[in-house]
């Protein structure tokens, strides 16, 4: 069983001493969202078959 807290305003589940993004300046919040696409596209580019079947089930359901 994995501990976790909630965030009091959104309700996202947060790792313990982890800050919810929901309250951080637009900013970081593009800056962050930036860097996580960039760290999601050198992964797909490396990414193998069985990798590429994982990420899928994530990605499937915005591709109809
Ligand atoms: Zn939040």
């Amino acid at each position: 069983m994995s501990y976790y807290n909630k965030c009091p305003h959104c309700g996202a589940a947060l790792d313990p001493g982890e800050k919810c993004d929901c309250q951080a300046a637009p900013a970081d919040i593009a800056a962050r969202r930036q860097a996580i696409k960039e760290c999601i596209d050198h992964a797909l580019n490396g990414a193998d078959l069985h990798e590429m079947q994982i990420i899928w089930q994530f990605v499937s359901k915005y591709c109809g």
